[in-house]
């Protein structure tokens, strides 16, 4: 998908300018890693801003863009076919379309323990027509890009790829590339974790780093595991529909209860997240909101640190114990409160008589 058509962005030549010299920042997006391509998908759901609205540069003052996206894009087809999307990744690599941001998707393997093969690649080297494993196109592409961008828990921290017993290495780009990496424009690896990505947490993501590519915006702010501070620095807790009965003791036993979760496998109280505050698509859902329990997705540790799912978190027994204890005080002295201040005033009445309290000032 390109700014306006294919032929438009081919149009723009080799050297990511288009016809009136405004530079072009195309947008590279690899989903070869280890993944379901989860990503992806929930991208399409984006709405703050949409895909199409990055895509065709609706957003004041944002930089023209070419977006190489394998999901949707209609130049796919057979390598050296009438339209090679590979193409664009070989010119990313010849410095012949500059800026690019390199967005990677899925969790890395580590070929080097799989001598008789490969875990996975993305199209083909016209020199042996063997397949380009993912992990060799991040080194040939990485310290080209003016960013890189990963999409979802896989790519960031491994994911489920990457637990105990993995048969394949795996794990997330920032412990593939070195937590201290910097691009050529000195933004260190952007990591936009969740499984999968909560779609305005990335599409918001993706144009801040276009306007910063552009100029018009200040470093983009990380915290220590690389994720933008504005999107991941509350718990899932802090933002959850349900936090009122945590503060009150009243903990669901059973998935349809529309209490706290925590009982029974919820780990919000711990998990930075912000989809209970944002919903999942256009402000609708948010995980423990709508009955599900937080599975910790977006985190480093997930999923290994967070399993078995169903089982109270440990610490919950302590911390719904004492909430529980302070909770029946408080839903008691409230009770009384709210009874109080369930009714009208008694002075709002009929008759002749006013006993609102009101002297005349005169
Ligand atoms: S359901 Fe989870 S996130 Fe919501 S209040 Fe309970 S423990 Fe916190
Ligand atoms: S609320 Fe929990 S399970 Fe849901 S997206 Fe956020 S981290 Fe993942």
């Amino acid at each position: 998908m390109t700014a306006a058509t294919p032929q438009a962005a081919k149009a723009k030549g080799a050297h990511g300018q288009s016809g009136d010299e405004t530079p072009t920042i195309h947008i590279l997006w690899i989903n070869a890693g280890l993944s379901c391509d989860g990503d992806s998908v929930a991208l399409t759901a984006a709405m703050q801003p949409s895909i199409e609205q990055i895509a065709l540069g609706v957003l004041p003052g944002l930089p023209k863009v070419a977006v190489h996206w394998p999901l949707i894009d209609f130049e796919c087809g057979p390598v050296q076919g009438a339209d090679t999307f590979i193409e664009w990744f070989f010119k990313g690599e010849r410095g012949e379309i500059d800026p690019f941001v390199l967005v990677i998707e899925g969790s890395v393997p580590n070929e080097q323990i799989k001598r008789e093969g490969y875990w996975c690649g993305f199209g083909d080297n016209p020199e042996t027509g063997q397949p380009i494993t993912t992990s060799e196109w991040i080194d040939r592409l990485a310290d080209k890009a003016v960013a890189v961008v990963c999409a979802g828990t896989c790519a960031t921290y491994g994911g489920i790829h990457a637990m105990a017993g993995n048969p394949t290495g795996a794990m997330g780009v920032p412990d593939y590339l070195g937590w201290d990496w910097r691009s050529k424009a000195g933004i260190p690896i952007v990591c936009v974790p969740g499984c999968p990505i909560q779609p305005d947490n990335f599409a918001e993501t993706l144009t801040y780093l276009l306007y910063q590519v552009a100029g018009s915006a200040p470093m983009i702010p990380l915290d220590d595991k690389l994720r933008p501070t504005w999107l991941f620095g509350a718990t899932v807790h802090e933002g959850c529909d349900r936090a009122g009965h945590y503060e009150q003791g009243v903990f669901a036993e059973r998935y349809d209860d529309p209490t706290c979760l925590v009982r029974i496998g919820c780990w919000g109280p711990v998990v930075k997240c912000n989809v209970p505050k944002r919903g999942w698509m256009n402000g609708i859902g948010g995980c423990p909101n709508v009955g599900g329990i937080c599975i910790a997705c977006t985190m480093p540790g997930f999923p290994d640190k967070f399993m078995p799912f169903m089982d109270q978190p440990p610490g919950a027994t302590l911390s719904t114990n004492a909430s529980g204890a302070y909770g029946v005080l408080i839903r008691k002295l409230r009770a009384i409160t709210l009874d109080t201040v369930d009714k009208e005033p008694k002075w709002r009445h009929t008759g002749r008589k006013l006993t609102t309290g009101y002297r005349r000032p005169w």
